[in-house]
């Protein structure tokens, strides 16, 4: 979990960490030999992988808690806000938090079985 760095030859992505800096790494793809900066920016990555990375238990708890309350707004808004952290991982070319991929696949499940199961209700009842 480190930083996303493009690959010159084969311009697919691989995860660099900081003790790559100044270094020469060979492409997981396709085995260039690649010279890492050594100004890249790993104290923000690791700051903000580290606030990836709190955000990410919350939400993983409340997407967890709102699927056995059956909590459809909870849900819905654990998804937008992972979904939000998770971009914004990728803009600033970082993995993002296995725990906020997490939250936002069980909170987008959640979200799906309530309004499936509210619509149901509201079929029936009409
Ligand atoms: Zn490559």
């Amino acid at each position: 979990m480190g930083l996303l760095y493009r690959c010159s030859a084969c311009d697919k992505e691989m995860v660099l960490e900081s003790y790559h800096q100044g270094r020469v790494v060979p492409c997981p793809w396709c085995g260039a030999n690649e010279d890492v900066p050594n100004q890249l920016d790993f104290q923000t990555v690791y700051a903000e992988r580290a606030g990836d990375e709190s955000r990410g238990r919350l939400l993983l708890a409340i997407s967890v808690a709102s699927l056995l309350l059956g909590c459809l707004p909870a849900a819905a808004i654990v998804w937008w806000m992972a979904s939000g952290r998770i971009g914004r991982a990728r803009e600033d070319q970082r993995e993002a938090d296995p725990l906020l991929l997490n939250a936002r696949v069980i909170a987008g499940v959640g979200t799906v079985i309530h309004a499936l199961l509210w619509g149901g209700v509201a079929v029936t009842q009409f």
